[in-house]
């Protein structure tokens, strides 16, 4: 029987015999819902190939239709902002929080009292105090260093520090996104501000913006491009790396900043306004649920989970140094931060797709 006809008999069945079938993933105490949408529009913010596999996965498990569109942070919070009024999405999925606590910000994001918060490893941290986001992923910020060309400037060392990206060997070698557009790059940036405060940060990203080769638009595409050999250096997310070295065999060499690094909590929330509401709410628990949050490795998302009950693929990369990143200040001064990258450092024109 098809998972389609499965959801409709429980919606019509006898309630004792079908709602368990119906109950959000996890959830043990609350009354089931009775699930009457039959499709879910997904603002999709990680890679490509973890978001289609959620909506297989999900599709499979609950039989309701999954539309995602793939857009990096920055596209994404503008969309949405854009469409405020009728937004066609129900839920964003992914990308560093810091664009869902400007979007909360802008009152663009529903308020909802997941059942399984209850699961959720760190919830001061990784949940907004007024349940509109919650964490669905986290990954530490590194460098990617092409070991080919390392090995032919063998008096070079793979970075290990914010400050060796602008030593002279690396002029015109450096691959990162652009904060505009990019979660993984604002990352980067607010990083930077905090380990240095605000106006020495704002120095640094200056000469940092000068040692670039050029921007991307997608905050994972600098793995691809240096492991292509197009530059020497990525800024990326270390699981991003480690996605490149081994699955797509790309010569890459994983450093961290010792002095310190910045991470992501990547986060959902289901948009205000959104039509299917219920299948956000249902997608929105799955996502926080262990059985959700396993299915990272099998599309090659190599993130630390938020939740308890699911190994981490990856420990090591949450072994770097990591800096007590303010989400909160970096989220409330991402317009004003990004603008003033984009007016006074480098502006968003030609960025590589
Ligand atoms: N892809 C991966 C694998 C990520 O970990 C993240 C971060 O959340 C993103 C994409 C975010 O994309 P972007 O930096 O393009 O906003």
């Amino acid at each position: 029987m098809s998972k389609k006809i499965s959801l409709l008999l429980c919606m019509t069945l006898v309630l004792a015999m079908i709602l368990p079938a119906c109950t959000p993933a996890g959830d043990t105490t609350e009354a089931p819902l009775v699930i009457t949408d039959t499709e879910l529009n997904v603002l999709c913010t990680p890679q490509e190939e973890w978001c289609q596999g959620m909506k297989q996965e999900f599709e499979a498990l609950y039989g309701i239709t999954v539309n995602y569109v793939r857009m990096s942070s920055g596209e994404a919070l503008a969309r949405i902002v854009a469409e405020k009024d009728a937004p066609t999405f129900d839920i964003w999925w992914g990308g560093p929080i810091d664009s869902f606590v400007s979007a909360k910000g802008q009152g663009l994001l529903e308020t909802y009292d997941s059942p399984n918060y209850v699961n959720i490893r760190d919830p001061k941290l990784m949940k907004d105090v007024d349940n509109q986001w919650v964490g669905v992923y986290v990954g530490s910020l590194g460098f990617a260093t092409n070991t080919n060309w390392l090995a032919a400037h063998p008096d070079v060392q793979a970075p290990t520090s914010w400050d060796d990206l602008l030593k002279p060997e690396f002029t015109g070698q450096v691959m990162v996104a652009h904060p505009s557009s990019s979660g993984t790059s604002y990352t980067a940036l607010c990083t930077n501000l905090q380990i240095r405060g605000e106006e020495a940060g704002w120095e640094y990203l200056k000469k940092y913006a000068a040692q670039m080769a050029s921007f991307t638009k997608s905050g994972a595409a600098p793995a691809k491009f240096v492991g292509q050999g197009e530059a020497a250096v990525a800024i990326v997310f270390s699981h991003d790396t480690v996605n490149e070295i081994e699955n797509n065999q790309m010569p890459l060499k994983l450093t961290f900043p010792a002095e310190g690094t910045g991470y992501e909590i990547g986060g959902e929330a289901i948009l205000k306004g959104a039509k299917n509401m219920q299948a956000a709410k249902l997608w929105f628990d799955w996502a926080i649920s262990p059985e959700g949050q396993a299915l990272g490795p099998k599309y090659h998302a190599y993130q630390a989970p938020t939740v308890n009950g699911v190994e981490l693929s990856h420990p090591e990369l949450m072994e770097a140094n990591l800096i007590d990143y303010n989400f909160i200040w970096c989220g409330e001064n991402k317009a004003a931060f990004v603008d003033k990258f984009t007016n006074e450092i480098a502006n968003a024109e030609n960025l590589k797709q």
